[in-house]
């Protein structure tokens, strides 16, 4: 792969950046990664896994002379690092982030963003539940989707550029509006976590099943919502802080569909209930036939650890 960059500045080294910070280096993708991050301790991990070229206490300093400059914080930090970095971006810069959510990042990024710079904002659809720089590594975004939301006033070279990144770091690339993205992730993931943090505290505060029956007979089901629901609080608190409008929406929906399984349940509707799960059976065939999922039982997982 050739060389597309100069200096690649990753502002935030936990998951996302520092597996941007492997696959950059392996794939040769730019001849210079600066790092910042916002704790000594992750500035010291970064250095010493050797996923920077050069590490920096400020983020100002990082960007300097950065040809990109990639976001990786929690979506509610996005406008407090632009506003830092504003003056010292190179004319001419990419910047973009990585944050779930997008319409917010969009508001509070803009305003701070000088004249010549080129803001498209991203989010790859790939992640786990762990987190900090030792999480990382250069296949997270193989075959994943990095969804683009350029602005109408977005330069079509620098957008073309970013898409080129990203097929370099093994993803597919898809361009839409922010407010579109917004509505769509609201559903295929904010609401998942959502209902997977809901289900474990609601497991969790139950009185008459104890802390370790939940953990010794957590097989199945449960495990699978406890994975989703270790995922980053900071992370998660700011995703739903900043896509309000569309998460109370699809939650309206579901809430509605569930009165109604609901319903099937207390008056015995063994078709509804089984119409209903044919039909949600489907959807995983298709997202296995897409690529996105494996068909392997219990998600491939270690026999030993199922
Ligand atoms: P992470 O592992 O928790 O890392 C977050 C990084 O941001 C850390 O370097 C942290 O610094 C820094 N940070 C936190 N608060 C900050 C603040 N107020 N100012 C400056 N830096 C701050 O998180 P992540 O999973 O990489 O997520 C980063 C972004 O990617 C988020 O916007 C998230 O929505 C998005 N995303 C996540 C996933 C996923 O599955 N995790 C998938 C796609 C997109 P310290 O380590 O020094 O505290």
């Amino acid at each position: 792969m050739n060389q597309q960059f100069g200096r690649v500045a990753l502002i935030g080294i936990g998951l996302i950046g520092s597996s941007l910070a492997h696959v950059i280096r392996r794939e040769k993708i730019a001849s210079h990664i600066a790092g910042y991050a916002k704790s000594a301790e992750t500035r010291k991990a970064a250095v010493q896994l050797g996923l920077v070229d050069s590490i920096h206490d400020t983020a100002a300093v990082a960007v300097k002379d950065a040809d990109l400059v990639i976001m990786c914080v929690p979506v509610g930090a996005c406008g407090e690092i632009a506003k830092g970095i504003s003056a010292a971006l190179k004319p001419d810069a990419i910047l973009t982030d990585v944050g779930s959510v997008k319409a917010a990042v969009v508001r509070d990024v803009l305003p701070h963003v000088p004249q010549g710079v080129h803001f498209i904002p991203g989010h790859p659809i790939a992640g786990t539940e762990q987190s900090g720089p030792a999480s990382g590594f250069a296949d997270l975004f193989v075959k994943r989707w990095c969804i683009l939301t350029p602005l109408p006033t977005s330069d079509l070279a620098a957008v073309t550029r970013l898409e080129k990144f990203w097929h370099a770091c093994g993803s597919e690339v898809e361009l839409m509006t922010p407010e579109h993205h917004d509505l769509v992730l609201a559903i295929t993931s904010h609401l998942p976590h959502l209902i997977a943090y809901n289900t474990v505290a609601t497991a969790a505060d139950l009185e008459e099943v104890t802390d370790s029956e939940v953990i010794k007979y957590s097989a199945g089901g449960f495990r699978d919502f406890t994975r989703i629901a270790a995922s980053d609080p900071t992370m998660w608190r700011d995703v739903f802080l900043n896509n309000r409008e569309a998460v109370l929406e699809m939650l309206g929906r579901f809430s509605e569909d569930l009165s109604a399984l609901q319903r099937a349940i207390r008056w015995g509707d063994g078709e509804t209930l089984f119409n209903l799960f044919t039909r949600a059976r489907e959807v995983r065939r298709n997202i296995i036939a897409a690529g996105q999922e494996t068909a392997a039982p219990d998600f491939g997982r270690d026999p030993k650890h199922r």
